[in-house]
């Protein structure tokens, strides 16, 4: 997929037969970079469109059938949802309890079941119209209570009238499936789950309201090769679908209803902007090599395997991250060991040869899923997540392990844990895959010989601190910056308004990484860098100085990073690594890595 697909080169028509707005100019938070000019697609998660048609007397009764069984599918969904709650531990199982109980409740012929039935009967239309009806009574009625427990409520409510009307439709969640040509997407939030449903084939670019910018939705956007920008106060204000709107990823500004010759500077832009990427994309089968002839390995994050081509074309070595998270994503239900497995294969296959480095599992913070009924709790990047969830549920990890070592017995393979935070963790990791080993063999089944590396990720302050430690349980280091500053500094990665304070510069951060490579290299194990800082080639030279020789990021960035490293010095950069490392101001870090990056060629 290339920028020029999804961006479109025609002039976008004037959707709407209002008179013409006037431009407005808005700042956020440029996180994809590119250029696109498209039409205004506001997608509100919270709306499901409900066609509405009158029935004939005689399709009364088999109309209110249709609608008891959607309801009684509710139900057992619901159940589902409520064994899996039980298996959770300490406050967020009964708050999710209470929840799933109140909606078994509403589904037992209570006044939403009868409000539906006596609308069906007369007004003699179809089920999911007289759900939406008596949804938005109901929620009106609870908006004008005066008590804040009861309104909150109301988003109960709906969900449930959302779910009734899925199942009556036979239609799961799926936004997104008509759009305009060239659709900018505009929301209060996007999900990383939405953000997995965006076609670039269809959509030009997004922005939304909410969103920092190591978000995950702002890591799929770069993925994606979508220009985004996150963080826009005001940006739905006026805004309406059929609108023309320019996201400028770079600059961190959306224009609404751009003049003409705004749109002219724009496509100019975007030229140029495309241009520049053809002409890195000539570096594509050249070596990683700096100036003095240190090899660097430069491989690629992904999201999901419909990049794997972008992967390829981008000339990544390998897959440096795969965030396995996308197999659990808009379901309802679980996949097993032989659906993973099968899309592993897939993937593997496909990367030829090339090394594929699996994450397990790691929903929890700005990542749930819905198929795993976890509940958010009170602070959720600090809840039950990633290696713990796992630890947790080994249904979940015995299946996930068992898929990835099948897969393994097809391409080079490293499996790698996040979130880790003890070397007791690390022991259980490894005791299942023991597990699922002997399960394997049991069934016969091929894995590769030696086994997989098993490897953790940096990305907990604990972790970086008691790296020795885990060098002595872990066969590879794979240090996640993103969580590592948000952990180290306590800014929320996905909040807008703390964003400005997220540093990956700090000095504490840099030392995190500092002290962790030195661990790896001490203990003789590979040690890369997956955050999102991997693929900027600001801080190329900063982490080679670090003695990092692994990269791995969003495709898109390979070229600009892989030109970084041919015109630099490595002992040099080492040298500059140096000084920077003596600072405790991160301006005078930041002025020293720039002045480095500027003069030294
Ligand atoms: C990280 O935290 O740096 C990382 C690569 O993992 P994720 O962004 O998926 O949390
Ligand atoms: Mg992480």
């Amino acid at each position: 997929m290339t920028q020029a697909d999804n961006t479109g080169t025609d002039t976008p028509p004037a959707a709407t037969n209002r008179p013409a707005a006037a431009e407005l100019v808005l700042d956020g938070m440029g996180v994809a970079r590119g250029i696109a000019i498209g039409i205004v697609h506001r997608h509100d998660s919270e709306a499901v469109t409900v066609l509405e048609y009158r029935i004939a007397t005689g399709r009364v009764e088999p109309e209110k059938i249709r609608f008891a069984e959607a309801a009684e599918k509710a139900g057992r969904q619901v159940a589902q949802l409520q064994a899996k709650a039980e298996t959770l531990d300490g406050s967020a199982a009964e708050e999710l309890g209470y929840l799933l109980d109140a909606y078994q409740q509403m589904l037992r012929g209570s006044r939403l079941i009868r409000g539906v039935q006596r609308r069906i009967e007369a007004d003699r239309i179809n089920a999911e119209a007289a759900v939406q009806h008596e949804i938005d009574q109901i929620a009106r009625g609870f908006e004008a209570m005066e008590d804040s427990y009861l309104s909150a409520r109301v988003a109960d409510i709906r969900d449930l009238g959302r779910r009734l009307i899925r199942n009556l439709t036979g239609r799961p969640y799926r936004p997104f499936q008509v759009l305009p040509r060239n659709a900018v997407i505009l929301a209060e939030d996007l999900t990383p789950a939405d953000t997995a449903l965006l076609d670039p084939k269809q959509v030009a670019g997004l922005a939304t309201v909410l969103g920092g910018a190591e978000s995950h939705t702002a890591i799929m956007a770069r993925s994606l090769g979508l220009p985004a920008v996150l963080g826009v106060a005001g940006l739905l204000k006026e805004v309406r679908s059929g609108d023309v709107a320019i996201v400028d990823g770079r600059e961190g500004r959306v224009i609404l209803n751009p003049a003409r010759a705004t749109l002219e500077t724009y496509r100019r832009k975007r030229a140029d902007f495309l241009r520049g990427r053809r002409a890195l994309s000539r570096l594509r089968d050249v070596p990683a090599v700096t100036r003095d002839g240190a090899r660097i390995a430069l491989q690629a994050n992904i999201e999901l395997p419909s990049e794997v081509d972008s992967v390829l074309s981008a000339g990544a070595e390998g897959i440096g991250l795969l965030r396995s998270e996308f197999l659990f994503m808009n379901r309802d239900d679980i996949p097993g060991e032989d659906e993973q497995f099968a899309v592993l294969k897939e993937l593997v296959e496909r990367m030829g040869g090339r090394p594929v480095t699996i994450r397990t599992l790691d929903v929890g913070g700005d990542k749930l899923a819905r198929s795993l009924g976890i509940h958010p709790g009170p602070n959720p990047s600090l809840g039950l997540r990633a290696v713990r969830l796992s630890l947790a549920r080994p249904e979940l990890l015995d299946a996930q392990l068992a898929a990835i070592l099948r897969a393994s017995a097809l391409g080079p393979i490293r499996i790698l844990v996040p979130m880790v935070a003890t070397v007791e963790e690390m022991v259980a990791v490894r005791d299942a895959m023991g597990r699922a080993v002997k399960s394997l063999k049991r069934r016969h089944l091929a894995m590769a010989d030696p086994l997989p590396p098993l490897g953790v990720m940096i990305e907990v302050p604990g972790a970086a601190l008691g790296a020795d430690a885990l060098a002595w349980h872990a066969d590879f280091f794979s240090i996640g910056t993103n969580d590592l500053t948000q952990y180290t500094l306590a800014i929320d990665r996905a909040d807008e308004t703390v964003a400005h304070l997220y540093n990956p510069l700090h000095p504490a951060v840099l030392r995190l990484i500092q002290f962790s490579a030195e661990a790896a290299l001490r203990a003789r194990i590979p040690v890369g860098i997956c955050g999102e800082m991997a693929g900027d080639p600001r801080f190329a030279s900063l982490l080679l100085g670090l003695g990092i020789r692994e990269l791995s990021m969003s495709a898109t960035n390979i070229p600009v990073v892989k030109q970084r490293i041919r015109t630099m010095d490595l002992v040099a950069a080492t040298r500059r690594a140096r000084v920077i490392m003596d600072q405790s101001d991160s301006a005078r870090i930041s002025q020293l890595l720039d002045s480095f990056n500027e003069g030294e060629g």
